[in-house]
């Protein structure tokens, strides 16, 4: 029997990647058997760009590779970034079937993420193209929208959130733990989320 490629599209501004992101793409590429985890790199994200400054893409890249340099499985996503401009996942799985030919695609989301799904540009193609994942956040759980075949995974809840790590950081606090040696290595490296810059 011919089995299909399974890949997961787990997009975020990721800025910065941290161990909530990392247990995710780790536990649901277990429980669904997932190939590849891909942690695509916003270029744009639209739905935040104006509310606060967002870390170049570059280095949000750079920290993510970092992030899963030795992860099996779990590798940094830069079609976004290629393409530029703003970033919708509708374009990012026809680009991801077009490296994949006949791969079976999931697009990855926290339940946070999920909720807001009808405001993403052009859902319903995600939908079409992709089999919808939600894992469960810490805090009120949320109502998914109606209509759409979610399929949940449980993966142990962290509360951590990349506003959080960036408040941290710039009150001087540790971040150590939350995100792994790697990036931290990298954040010092290019002084990111420093209060004097
Ligand atoms: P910010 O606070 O800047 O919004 P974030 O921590 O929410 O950052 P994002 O880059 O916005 O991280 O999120 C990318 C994806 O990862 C989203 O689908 C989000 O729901 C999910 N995610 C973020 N943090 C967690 C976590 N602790 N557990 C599970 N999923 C998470
Ligand atoms: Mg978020």
């Amino acid at each position: 029997m011919l089995v299909s490629f399974r890949v997961g599209l787990f997009g975020g501004t990721f800025d910065p990647p941290h161990v909530g992101h990392l247990v995710t793409a780790v536990n649901v590429r277990y429980a669904l058997h997932l190939d590849l985890v891909v942690l695509m790199v916003a270029n744009e994200p639209w739905q935040k760009a104006g509310a606060r400054a967002i870390t170049p893409a570059e280095h949000r890249f750079s920290m993510v590779e970092a992030a899963v340099a030795d992860v099996p499985g779990l590798v940094a996503g830069r079609t976004e970034i290629d393409h530029g401009g703003p970033s919708f996942t509708a374009d990012t799985l026809a680009a991801l079937a077009l490296q994949h030919p006949g791969a079976t695609l999931f697009t990855i989301v926290g339940d946070d993420a999920a909720a807001g799904f009808e405001t993403w540009d052009r859902y319903d193609e995600v939908a079409r193209r992709s089999q919808l994942v939600v894992v469960d956040r810490p805090g009120i759980p949320v109502e998914l929208p109606d209509g759409f075949a979610w399929t949940r995974v449980e993966v142990p809840r962290l509360e951590v959130s990349s506003t959080d790590l960036r408040d941290r950081a710039r009150d001087g606090r540790p971040l150590d733990y939350l995100v792994t040696e790697p990036v931290l290595d990298v954040i010092a490296r290019l002084g990111l989320y420093r209060e004097d810059l």
